[in-house]
C-alpha cells in the first residue's frame, strides 16, 4: 500500500522510511558514482579517470538490483557496458548531435510530442532509475519541456482537442519514476477523454528496478477504462533474470500487455545468440518483442553504434532462427518521418 504524504511533502525525500514505498527507498540507494561502481564489481581503479569524464556529462545511476545481475570482475560485462560512463562520451563526431530525433521541433503543447498518426507522447518526468549511456535523451531539456508537477492541464487540453488521438504514450525519462498517486490521477484524467482507447507506458523500471512493481502499481494499472500496454526496455537476456522475472510475471497476471523494445548496441547484444536469447527469455515471462532500434546518433554514443550492414546481417540471422512472432521490428527513428522507419527485410542488393 502506498501512503499519501501530507500536502507539500509529496517528494519522497522528505517522508520517513515508514511512508516511503520500498521502490523509492531502493531508488535512493542506487549507485551514483563510478568509483563505487568499480569497487563493488572488484574492478581496478585504472579506468576511473575515463569513467569520471563521462560521468561529468551524464551522471552515473545504477540500482542495486541491476548491479546484482552483472558478473563481478568482468569489465566487458554487457550490463555494465550499458551504464558505465567512459571517456568516449566526450568525443565529438560528425553526425552525432544533441537532439537526433528532432524532439525539440515536435512539441505540440507543453510535454506533448505529436509526430505520428493517432498517438502522441506525453513526457511525464525527466527522471530515470538508471542512466543508460547510449540514451538519446541524455541532453534533452526536460526542465523546460515537461508539464510542471501535477500541472497536466495544457497537455490534457491538447489531447482532448484532438479526437484523432486514440493512444497516449507516457514517456520520459521514465514515467514509472512518478508516484502511483500522481500516475493514477493522470490515468484517470486520460480515461475521461472519450476518444482515447489505450494508455501505453514506455518504461525500463520493471526491468532495472523490479521493486517498482508493487501492489499500488498493480492496483491502478490493472483497472480503468483504457487498455494498458507496457513497453519495456531490456537489451540483454540477463536483464530478464531474477528479480525482474517475478515482477514481469505479476504484471502479466494483472492482465497487462507486455512488449519489449531493445537498442542494438555494440558490445552488448550485437551477436545472434544474445539476440535470440533476449527474445526467448522475454517470451518465457509473457513479453513479446516489439522494436529493435538502430542507435540514435546522439553526441557521445558513437562507441555503441552497429553499422547498418551488420544490423541487417544480424536481423536476417534472427529471422532464420526464430518464429515470426519472436522477431522484433528493426527500426530507426528518422527526424520528420511519419513513423519509425523499418529497415528492409528483403535480402539486400548492395
Ligand atoms: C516511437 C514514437 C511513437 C510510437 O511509435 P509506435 O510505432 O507506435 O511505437 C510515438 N511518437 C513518437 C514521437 C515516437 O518517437
Ligand atoms: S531508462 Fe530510457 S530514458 Fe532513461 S536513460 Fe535509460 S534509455 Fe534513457
Amino acid at each position: 500500500m502506498i501512503t499519501r504524504a501530507p500536502r507539500g511533502t509529496q517528494s519522497s525525500t522528505t517522508t520517513g522510511p515508514r511512508t516511503t514505498p520500498l521502490w523509492q527507498q531502493a531508488l535512493a540507494r542506487a549507485i551514483k558514482d563510478p568509483e563505487t561502481l568499480l569497487q563493488r564489481l572488484g574492478l581496478p581503479s585504472t579506468s576511473l579517470p575515463s569513467a569520471q569524464a563521462g560521468h561529468r556529462l551524464f551522471r552515473t545511476r545504477i540500482p542495486e538490483s541491476y548491479l546484482a545481475r552483472m558478473r563481478p570482475g568482468n569489465p566487458d560485462d554487457p550490463l555494465l557496458r550499458q551504464v558505465m560512463p567512459r571517456n568516449e562520451e566526450t568525443h565529438e563526431l560528425p553526425g552525432f548531435v544533441s537532439d537526433p530525433v528532432g524532439d525539440h521541433d515536435a512539441l505540440a503543447a507543453p510535454g506533448v510530442v505529436h509526430k505520428y498518426h493517432g498517438r502522441a507522447l506525453l513526457l511525464t518526468t525527466g527522471a530515470c532509475a538508471i542512466h543508460c549511456r547510449y540514451c538519446f535523451r541524455r541532453e534533452f531539456d526536460y526542465a523546460e519541456h515537461n508539464p510542471a508537477q501535477d500541472d497536466w492541464e495544457p497537455a490534457l487540453d491538447y489531447i482532448a482537442g484532438h479526437p484523432e488521438l486514440h493512444e497516449i504514450i507516457l514517456s520520459g525519462g521514465d514515467p514509472l519514476a512518478l508516484s502511483d498517486v500522481r500516475l493514477k490521477r493522470l490515468a484517470d484524467r486520460l480515461a475521461a477523454i472519450p476518444h482515447l482507447q489505450r494508455l501505453r507506458i514506455h518504461t525500463r523500471l520493471p526491468v532495472v528496478l523490479p521493486e517498482r512493481v508493487d501492489d499500488a502499481l498493480l492496483t491502478w494499472l490493472g483497472q480503468g477504462r483504457l487498455q494498458h500496454v507496457l513497453v519495456l526496455h531490456a537489451n540483454h537476456p540477463r536483464e530478464f533474470a531474477a528479480p525482474a522475472d517475478a515482477a514481469l510475471r505479476r504484471l502479466q497476471a494483472a492482465g497487462i500487455t507486455l512488449l519489449n523494445q531493445a537498442v542494438l548496441l555494440a558490445g552488448v547484444n550485437d551477436d545472434v545468440e544474445t539476440l535470440v536469447e533476449l527474445q526467448e527469455a522475454g517470451f518465457r515471462l509473457g513479453v513479446l518483442p516489439y522494436y529493435l532500434h538502430q542507435l540514435d546518433r546522439t553526441r557521445g554514443t558513437a562507441h555503441f553504434e552497429v553499422p547498418d550492414a551488420r544490423a541487417h546481417a544480424l536481423y536476417q540471422a534472427l529471422h532464420a532462427r526464430l518464429p515470426g512472432y519472436l522477431v522484433p521490428r528493426l527500426a530507426r527513428e528518422i527526424s520528420g518521418a511519419p513513423g519509425k522507419t523499418l529497415l528492409a527485410l528483403f535480402p539486400g542488393r548492395e
